[in-house]
Order: C-alpha cells, then structure tokens, then sequence
C-alpha cells in the first residue's frame, strides 16, 4: 500500500504528504470547525515545514548530494538524501540550515507585524493552544517553536545530526553515530515518560524520536558493516546467461531456472548488459517470444570483485536491479561472477557475526 502522496515538487524536488499528514488535517479541520483559525494555522505551519525542508535540500545540493524527496509527517518534515554525508562539516551546515530559516522567518514575521497587523480574538482555540491576539504573531511563534524544536540534540531531529557532526569531528562515524543515537533514545525515553504526566503529544513525539535514533543507528551499522566486506567473498562464480539474440521467453526460462529477477546477456564470452524482469513484463506475452532480448534497454552496469558490498548494493539500488554482474578489473569485458539481493543480505549476515 502506498503510505505518502505527491503534491507536487520544488527545483525538481518531489513532494510527498504522508497519509497520518493528511489524516490529522482532516481531524484538525473537524474538530476546530466551524472555528477554523486553527486549522489555517496549521496550514500555515505546514508550508513553513516544507520551506523548513527545502532549506537543507539546497544546502544538500550545494555539496552535491542528491535530495530523493520530502516527506511531511504530522510532526514534522523529512528530507530524504541519497546518502548522509560522512563529511562533518557538510552534515552540520546542512542540519543547522532548516533551524536557521525558521527563525529568520519568525524574525521576519514579527517585523511584519509592525506593519501588518490583523488581530485576532485571544481566545482559547485547543487545550494546549491559545493565540497571542495577531497572525502574525502566532505565525512568528510557530517558527520559533518549528526552529527551537528541531534543535532538540536527538535524532532524527537537526540537534542530533549537529550533535553527531560534533562527535565526529573526534571520532569514527560510526562510533559517533552510536553516541548520538543513545542520547536520541534517551530524549525520546525521557519525553515519553514526561509526556504521560502532562500532554499526550509529547508522548507520540517522543516515540518518534526514539524510533527515528534507532533506525539512523541501525542504517549506519548496517552500511559500516557492508563497507567491510568484498564483492569476491559473497558472488556466485557462475551465471547462467542470455545471448543478444535470445527471445524474451528463452531468457525468461533462463532467468526461472536460476532464480534470477534479472538476466545477464553475454556473446561469445563477452559481458553485454543486464536485462531487467520489469523491462520484459511490459511486453506483452505473446509477443515475447517473436522479441530478442537486444530490443530492449539494456543496462550497462558492473562491479569489481575488490569494491565493497556497500558500493555494489548502491548500485543495485540505484539501477533497481536484483543482478549485479561481476568483472575483473584487468578484463572488464569478462564476467567473472553475479551478485545478487540474496548475495547481499547474505554478506550482511556474515558481517554482522564477525562483529
Ligand atoms: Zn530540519
């Protein structure tokens, strides 16, 4: 099931809402009509979000690091990148950037509200909310509140990206990240016993923290783990292949005898490419086999067998095939050996037991 939609996107990145986004806006919408100030503040706060967002996009993508998408959840958004930086000094400049735009538009807000001012009745709206008499007062605060709150030194808050970028400084990465990530759990253990005495959001925040730290952790162990192990130690020596002018049923057959999800396509001893399952199940069944395996993309990739697992599963990733062919470095057209999805989690398993 698919759990996020896209709204649209900004300098080419995608937008995404996450459904629990959009089924507390329709709670808020219920519950505050037909008093609706506090659902166009919600409103307000998300497009906040999202500039929040974009803010580390763009630094991201100052250094080069390719921003996959946004996520808003209804605590807050999610810039996903391609990779996190190892680099210190880029993780801190691109966590403390959302933080800093924030309170330049809260600074910003407050000045407005000398010019502008549109009051509004300082009733109660929510048990836990009342508004400071003006819009654009209660726009300033929910910045401030947006840019202090993200600085919380837990993951998977900016504080715990500064918090870890500081420790790395002084350490190996990955012991950083362990460091950061105890101290995220432990703020998230920590607001989630404080929030069962005196407000029940603190208690969803603080499991999404300590949730967040977790994951970062476990993401970080796992390629750190990957990193350590060769291609040669996990590849399949043999591959069964496909020639260029084999029919998309001969390679299918191929690819259900050996259990592929992709195939690899070799000539005369010669590395090819790599045809992918998606691209031969969108020709349709009776035409496969009048079809030769050469009419379709073809997807020129390999790996060494010396690159780490780490590297190849990027690939793998990237391309979205389960098949990496393998060739030497001396003879590049020569394949030597595959690597599959099952290959990787098996190299993972063996690492994580040597550790
Ligand atoms: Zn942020």
């Amino acid at each position: 099931m698919k759990y996020s939609f896209k709204i649209g996107s900004l300098w080419g990145i995608p937008i995404e809402l996450h459904i629990t986004f959009i089924l507390l806006m329709a709670a808020i919408f219920i519950l505050s009509y037909p008093q609706l100030y506090f659902f166009i503040l919600i409103m307000f706060l998300f497009v906040f979000v999202v500039i929040h967002e974009l803010a580390h996009s763009i630094v991201a993508r100052h250094y080069k690091i390719k921003v996959r998408k946004i996520l808003l959840y209804p605590i807050g958004g999610v810039s996903e990148i391609e990779e996190i930086p190892e680099k210190p000094s880029i993780e801190w400049r691109m966590a403390i950037a959302g933080p800093l735009t924030s309170f330049a538009i809260g600074a910003a807000l407050l000045a407005l509200d000398q010019i502008i001012l549109i009051e509004i009745q300082p009733t109660p709206l929510a048990p836990t909310f009342s508004t400071a008499g003006s819009l654009m007062r209660d726009l300033a605060i929910l910045n401030f509140f947006l840019g202090a709150f993200n600085l919380i030194p837990a993951f998977p808050m900016d504080g715990g990206r500064i918090f870890r970028a500081l420790l790395a400084e002084r350490m190996k990465f990955s012991d950083a990240t362990k460091y950061a990530a105890f101290i995220g759990k432990l703020f998230g253990i920590l607001m989630t016993i404080f929030g069962i005495f005196y407000n029940l959001w603190l208690i969803i925040i603080g499991m999404f923290i300590y949730i967040g730290a977790n994951e970062e952790a476990e993401q970080i162990i796992i390629s750190t783990t990957l990193a350590s192990v060769r291609v040669k130690d996990v590849m399949y020596p043999e591959a069964a292949s496909v020639t260029p002018e084999s029919s998309l049923s001969e390679t299918l057959e191929v690819m259900f005898k050996a259990r592929y999800h992709d195939a690899l396509i070799e000539k005369d001893g010669v590395f090819q490419g790599v045809v992918t399952w998606n691209e031969i199940m969108k020709i349709k069944p009776e035409q496969r086999g009048k079809l030769k395996v050469s009419q379709l993309p073809i997807k020129h990739v390999s790996v060494s067998p010396d690159e780490s697992i780490l590297e190849a599963y990027k690939i793998m990733m990237r391309e979205k095939i389960d098949l990496l062919p393998v060739v030497s470095k001396e003879a590049p057209t020569k394949v030597v050996g595959i690597l599959t999805t099952e290959g990787v989690a098996y190299a993972y398993e063996k690492a994580k037991a040597l550790r």
